[in-house]
């Protein structure tokens, strides 16, 4: 599904991010990234969603090559990929609904095809009762599940999320690792970075551990 091979990422300035990375996800897998603040996680996730391009070496999404990918079937990829970030991104102007709503609205789905999808998606997260609310009005973890059923609305194979639980208690934030296992038991592959080790850990997944951009371990070991 996904495949890194000896990839190297140097940025602009002359910072290189990744140092010869390589990796195999396998549809379905759910993996961590983890490594400290700077080690390269967001830089390997955009590189999956080609938000940047490898220098060195072969990064393959769906059998496709990433660093030859004409930009014009960019916009393709990233509709198969559903993103959950730290921040949630949410819109406040707009309700749960609609926040839910956006991808399915941009890729022009039929109204009641939307109402319908977005339910489901806020069902499976359980915050069906909160759809006409604004986010303003949630905590942080419902919060967290809004951006989760926005990722998921498009039933993308391939789930993304960076530091999806940076903001909630130990708590919430397994809730949400739980919500994640959940999608990834009906096939859908999930790549989580998060520093938080005692989570990632606690879960029992593989763990792909960066340090300074070099992938130092794989396997499911505390490093
Ligand atoms: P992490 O997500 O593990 O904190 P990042 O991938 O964000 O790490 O960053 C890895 C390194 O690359 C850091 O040293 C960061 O400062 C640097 N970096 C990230 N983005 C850029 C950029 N656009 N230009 C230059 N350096 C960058
Ligand atoms: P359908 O009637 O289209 O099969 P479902 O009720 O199975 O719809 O799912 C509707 C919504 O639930 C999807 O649009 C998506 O938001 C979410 N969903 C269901 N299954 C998955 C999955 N495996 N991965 C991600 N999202 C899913």
């Amino acid at each position: 599904m996904i495949r890194f091979d000896n990839v190297s990422k140097r940025y602009e300035n002359g910072h290189e991010a990744l140092k010869q990375v390589s990796f195999t996800l396998m549809p379905g897998e759910m993996c961590f990234l983890t490594g400290h603040s700077g080690a390269g996680k967001s830089t390997l996730l955009k590189l999956i969603m080609r938000m940047e391009k490898a220098t060195q070496g072969l990064v393959m999404v769906h059998d496709r090559n990433l660093s030859q990918m004409a930009d014009r079937h960019v916009p393709h990829l990233r509709r198969n990929i559903g993103v959950v970030f730290q921040n949630h991104q949410l819109l406040f102007d707009r309700s749960v609904f609609d926040n839910v709503a956006l991808p399915l609205v941009i890729e022009g789905a039929d109204p009641s095809d939307i109402a319908r999808r977005v339910r489901a998606a806020l069902d499976k997260v359980g915050l069906l009762n909160k759809e006409k609310l604004s986010p303003i009005m949630l905590s942080g973890g419902e919060q967290q599940r809004v951006g989760i059923a926005r990722a998921v609305v498009t039933r993308p194979p391939i789930i993304l999320a960076d530091e999806p639980t940076g903001n909630l208690d130990p708590k919430l934030s397994a809730e949400v690792m739980h919500l994640f296992r959940q999608f990834n038991e009906t096939g859908v592959t999930i790549l989580i970075a998060s520093h938080d080790l005692d989570l990632v850990y606690s879960m029992g997944n593989r763990v792909l551990t960066l340090k300074d951009g070099f992938m130092i371990s794989d396997g499911n070991n505390a490093v």
